[in-house]
């Protein structure tokens, strides 16, 4: 892939819950450089230090509303306009209509490079991943009973907290949200493909070799 200097890095990572998406956005954050930008982040900032957009953004989560797309656009295309942008960003959490992704497009000039990652794993092995997390009650230590299994089972090494499963981590919700996850994804891994802006990523392998991969497709 060509890569020119000048060039603004825009990286989107798709993929399904439990694929590893908050992990792979921090090593692409720390081995290129480039910001990340969290939507969610964005808002309770925003809303925290009550910023014009902040207290806008409130007065509908107060009445239980979901604020308009315009809000959104607002505070991202404010934010990935900054200087620290300007190397590249990884966008976390957006977008997540066809809507949205047009709007980023119209947003986004020539300097742009905008490749849509997509973090790929079959369904059995997200079920296996989420399935068998396990957090400490206490201090919130994250456990994988395959991946880093607690040394005294049920147990946190770290505090001797008692260890939980997450609700939405049961296997029948855990099945719901992959299949939500396919209806609202679908769409927006189409357009990304039709613009030839898609790249397929196997993430059913060790994370070094899938940020490898990475790497090299955004020519790092
Ligand atoms: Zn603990």
């Amino acid at each position: 892939m060509i890569h020119r200097a000048t060039q603004t890095q825009v990286i989107l990572l798709l993929g399904p819950p439990g694929v590893g998406k908050g992990s792979q956005a921090l090593l692409i954050k720390e081995k290129m450089e480039i910001s990340h930008i969290s939507t969610g982040e964005l808002l309770r900032d925003n809303i925290k230090r009550g910023t014009p957009l902040g207290k806008r953004f409130k007065s509908y989560i107060d009445a239980g509303q979901l604020a308009p797309d315009e809000l959104i656009f607002d505070l991202l295309f404010n934010r990935i306009d900054k200087e620290d942008c300007r190397k590249g960003f990884i966008l976390d959490g957006f977008p997540r209509t066809i809507l949205q992704a047009e709007e980023l497009q119209k947003h986004l000039t020539e300097e742009h490079a905008l490749i849509a990652l997509s973090l790929e794993l079959p369904d059995s092995e997200i079920i296996q991943r989420l399935t068998k997390r396990l957090t400490c009650k206490q201090c919130q230590a994250p456990y994988h009973l395959l991946y880093s299994p607690p040394k005294s089972g049920g147990i946190c090494d770290l505090c001797s907290g008692e260890l939980m499963q997450r609700s939405d981590d049961v296997e029948e919700i855990v099945k719901k949200r992959i299949q939500v996850y396919h209806e609202k994804t679908a769409p927006l891994i189409g357009f990304y493909k039709s613009a030839g802006l898609l790249l397929s990523i196997d993430a059913n392998r060790p994370k070094g070799a899938v940020l490898a991969e990475i790497l090299q497709a955004v020519g790092d």
